[in-house]
């Protein structure tokens, strides 16, 4: 099987007694398969050091789940791009429909973070992906299309190279009710056939995951689909054993 990117999002949850025995459990989980995929743990903030402490290991790396728009200064309770790099983070996970709905990040501020995001050399994950009305009314291209071009617009044709796109449906997230990994499949497609009507090179290097109540008993379905590159895994990859099956499963 190809190479897959496997991003757990904690969301608000975990804690410092999770983190050791977490860890410990992928890495040994890691030690026995082949470490083709990239694998990524993406805590709350406050945890980044601690888990970065614990990984110690090349092969696991580190995610952030939001990051301001400023470098530094007066910006109470925000963190900067400069200290997410700092403490060793190098995947930023933005526009999370969550954020997007409870935080108002548009898309104005999102092309704002993508772009600080590349020229500080970490990797955006871009979360993008259409409510359950627009679904049923077969509006998600079009608006997959809205927050894709928003980026064309401002950084140029060029600027999905070396990035990640998060296709996150609404109605999927958090709901137990996944998507049908052929649908998805297509949506991938056309995600990268769009992106490379822009600008063709981008398709060698983008990755393309999917999000939405991805556990160990579905993810294999979404993982053989040609155009799935990877996964972001929400509950499921809070309770180590399940995200390590789930990481078997990539193999
Ligand atoms: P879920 O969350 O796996 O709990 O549905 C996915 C996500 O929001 O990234």
């Amino acid at each position: 099987m190809k190479k897959h990117l496997l991003v757990a999002n904690w969301k608000l949850n975990g804690s410092i007694k999770m983190i050791s025995q977490y860890i410990k459990c992928v890495k040994s989980c890691l030690s026995v398969l082949s470490k083709k995929n990239i694998i990524v743990i993406a805590p709350p903030t406050i945890y980044l050091s601690e888990i970065y402490k614990n990984l110690n290991n090349i092969d696991i790396f580190l995610g952030a789940q939001n990051v301001d728009i400023n470098l530094k200064g007066a910006f109470t309770g925000e963190t900067s791009i400069l200290m997410l790099r700092d403490i060793g983070v190098k995947y930023v996970i933005i526009g999370h429909s969550e954020r997007r709905l409870l935080h108002n990040e548009t898309n104005d501020i999102l092309v704002k973070k993508f772009d600080l995001i590349k020229k500080l050399n970490l990797i955006p994950i871009l979360c993008i992906g259409e409510i359950e009305k627009n679904k049923n009314y077969n509006q998600t291209t079009k608006i997959l299309i809205e927050q894709l071009n928003c980026m064309f617009q401002v950084l140029g044709k060029s600027v999905f190279r070396n990035t990640v796109i998060a296709y996150e449906p609404i109605w999927a997230i958090g709901t137990g009710l996944s998507a049908d990994p052929k649908y998805v499949q297509f949506i991938h497609k056309f995600i990268k056939d769009y992106i490379a009507q822009h600008d063709p090179t981008s398709i060698k290097n983008i990755i393309v995951q999917y999000g939405g109540s991805i556990n160990a008993i579905n993810a294999e379905e979404f993982i053989k689909e040609p155009d799935i590159d990877g996964l972001l895994i929400g509950s499921a990859s809070l309770d180590s054993k399940e995200f390590c099956k789930i990481i078997a499963i990539a193999e």
